[in-house]
């Protein structure tokens, strides 16, 4: 039963941690059922699919983008979604600032790490994302060109599909280090202030096979999908 597997996943998570239920590839009534258990985050990875999700269940859902995200879909999310997890390209960014202006909102966004030793496997490397942030500083030290309407809430990564605990471990810590680095080194600088550090703390990794291993090692945000959906 999803309530009961969901009421089993929230017990085991530590408090501050938020659950998205992740909905993809399971029908309207699954989540309909996570929503009646009082779930009211999920996750979904595809434009059409969640579209789909988004017109039938109740508008007190906050819907949150976890998979790739093709900028030609990014108009069709912006009027509603609530967070966009895997954003890993200035192009992205650009755009979804761009269909926010046009809704008059402001999207919160994840920057998308990639550690995992699969090349499949989207999102930046450290370096890339750090480069990625020194481009965002620039853009906004003008009004001109200062995407004002995404919000930098934080990062998120998947680790590597593996048994192997040990590098399971250190792919969630060295995610912890970036995202520790991101908030002692650059955002007290001057030309970073347009991320307000209280808004900068979601830690988005751990999926149903190692979300615990994921909150033990300072993961605040997991997102879990066939752990309360699949039986
Ligand atoms: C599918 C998916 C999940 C959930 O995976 P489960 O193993 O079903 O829990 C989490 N994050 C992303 C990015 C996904 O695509």
């Amino acid at each position: 039963m999803i309530k009961d597997n969901l009421k089993e996943v929230l017990a085991s998570l530590k408090p501050g941690v938020e659950l998205v239920a992740v909905s993809k590839y399971h029908p309207v009534e699954a989540a309909q059922e996570a929503y009646n258990a009082g779930q009211r985050v999920f996750g979904e990875s595809r434009e059409q699919e969640l579209r789909v999700k988004y017109e039938t269940l109740p508008k007190d859902i906050q819907w949150h983008f976890i998979g790739h995200l093709q900028t030609n879909k990014v108009k069709y999310i912006a009027p509603y979604i609530s967070m966009i997890e895997a954003v890993d390209s200035m192009k992205l960014l650009q755009e979804i600032n761009k269909q926010a202006q046009k809704c008059g909102r402001t999207i919160d966004v994840l920057l998308e790490l990639h550690l995992a030793q699969e090349e499949t496997k989207s999102g930046m490397t450290p370096a890339e994302c750090e480069a990625l942030l020194q481009e965002l500083a620039q853009r906004n030290a003008s009004a001109e060109t200062r995407l004002a309407n995404v919000r930098i809430r934080g990062i998120m990564m998947m680790a590597s599909n593996t048994d192997d605990e040990q590098q399971i471990r250190k792919e969630f810590l060295q995610a912890n280090d970036f995202y520790n680095k991101v908030k002692d080194e650059y955002l007290p600088r001057e030309e970073y202030h347009f991320i307000n550090p209280a808004d900068f703390n979601v830690k988005s990794y751990g999926m149903s096979h190692d979300y615990l291993l994921a909150q033990e090692c300072g993961s605040n945000h997991v997102r879990v999908g066939s752990k309360i959906f699949a039986n």
